[in-house]
């Protein structure tokens, strides 16, 4: 057993002083105070005096870094971007699709559904439940699938491009969620397209969170999606219809209707400032959730990347294709460091943003949240939010 101490923990919906968390085979036992409990004697004692012990952070959309993007082929990709998540505070993950030719989809999350059948069959056997990559660090671990397209609007497409989108129907999403052996977790559509309210109620009854974005949808069309059973938005304000005080569309509903969540890319590029502080405020800390839409150039210098089939340039923190936004080079930490700054909000409530909500979205039962029976998976911060370490299932320290 391992027993961490540091001088404060977030779980993150309570706030523990002098932390005394307790860890065995990977999974959290206690968490409570040093003032109700000593450390077993026969316990490994690891103490971070100044550290702030939170849950690892959880991405629900991101497509790649270290240079590799999480559609590509190949065995160096995926392990070469769970390093890089690792590094940056995310524990788990949702590898995400962009718009592609119908066969490398197909084939891309076969691939990504193989990779999450063999880190779930790693957390089952044997004591370390940790993966490590060739030579270094750990790995986050993909969680579940985020299918971005096809099924988007070609007015909102963003840089995905538009031979590929496709009109949603049943039997198409069904091709996808075949291929994918039932791991999709997260589903951007627009609602407006013709198809998509019996797709959305589809995809809603097999237990995927349902996205609205990439949407030039009206404000009753969006409304219709969340009838239908959508229950998220996908980075609000991009690829949307813009809000108009009188004519509000999708973002109308977005902002406003308490059962749906939001997630925003909070890089200071995608959304100015003010609207970092506008989303999360009208969102506020239930519903609100930070994403990074990194790409295969995050955590590389300048230069030219993939996107999935695409190419994208990279010059000063911005990532384009033909001038226009393609994602992000944003990691999570920083997302983290962002809303605090941003919307001057506290750490505890920006930790919620990239852990228990993050995870509530994808009904990932017991993650981002520390509490006894959960899978060890934890950071050790400092009190402006900056990773010291990463804990996966019990490793890293
Ligand atoms: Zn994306």
């Amino acid at each position: 057993m391992i027993s961490i101490t540091a001088a404060t923990l977030f779980t993150p919906l309570v706030r523990i002083e002098q932390p005394l968390l307790l860890v065995e085979d990977g999974v959290i036992v206690d968490v409570t105070s040093r003032t109700h409990r000593e450390a077993p004697a026969a316990s490994r004692a690891v103490d971070f005096p100044d550290g702030i012990l939170a849950p690892g952070f959880i991405d629900i959309h991101i497509h790649g870094g270290a240079g590799h993007d999480v559609m590509e082929g190949g065995s160096n990709a995926l392990p070469a971007v769970e390093e890089l998540l690792a590094r940056h505070g995310v524990t788990g993950y949702f590898p995400t699709t962009v718009t592609a030719p119908l066969d490398s989809t197909l084939s891309a999350l076969a691939r990504l559904a193989e990779a999450i059948e063999t880190a779930e069959n790693h957390a089952t056997k044997g004591k370390s439940a940790a993966r490590t990559g060739g030579s270094s660090g750990l790995r986050a671990r993909p969680l579940g699938i985020h299918l971005e397209g096809p099924f988007i609007s070609h007015v909102r497409r963003g840089v995905h491009p538009s031979e590929d989108l496709l009109l949603p129907t049943a039997a198409a999403f069904d091709r996808f969620w075949q291929a994918a052996r039932g791991r999709i977790r997260v589903m951007t559509i627009a609602p407006e397209l013709p198809g998509a309210i019996e797709v959305i109620a589809e995809a809603a009854k097999r237990g995927v969170c349902v996205s609205l974005g990439h949407s030039d949808a009206d404000l009753d069309t969006a409304r219709a999606g969340v009838a239908a059973g959508a229950r998220h938005a996908t980075h609000t304000f991009n690829a949307m219809r813009p809000l108009g005080h009188r004519n509000p569309g999708i973002l109308g509903e977005v902002l406003t209707d308490a059962r749906l969540s939001a997630d925003i890319i909070a890089d200071g590029i995608h959304l100015d400032p003010a609207i970092v502080e506008l989303v999360l405020n009208a969102k506020g800390p239930d519903t609100a959730v930070l994403i990074t839409d990194a790409t295969s150039a995050t955590g590389m210098p300048d230069g030219r990347y993939r996107l999935g089939s695409l190419d994208v340039e990279v010059r000063d923190g911005r990532c384009t294709n033909g001038g226009n936004l393609a994602g992000s080079v944003l990691t999570m930490d920083l997302a983290v460091r962002n809303a605090m700054k941003f919307a001057h909000w506290d750490l505890q409530q920006a930790l919620r943003l990239a852990t228990l909500n993050p995870a509530r979205v994808a009904r990932l039962e017991g993650a981002g949240e520390l509490k006894a029976g959960n899978p060890a998976d934890l950071l050790v911060l400092s009190a402006k939010g900056e990773v010291r370490n990463t804990i996966v299932r019990g490793a890293g320290i």
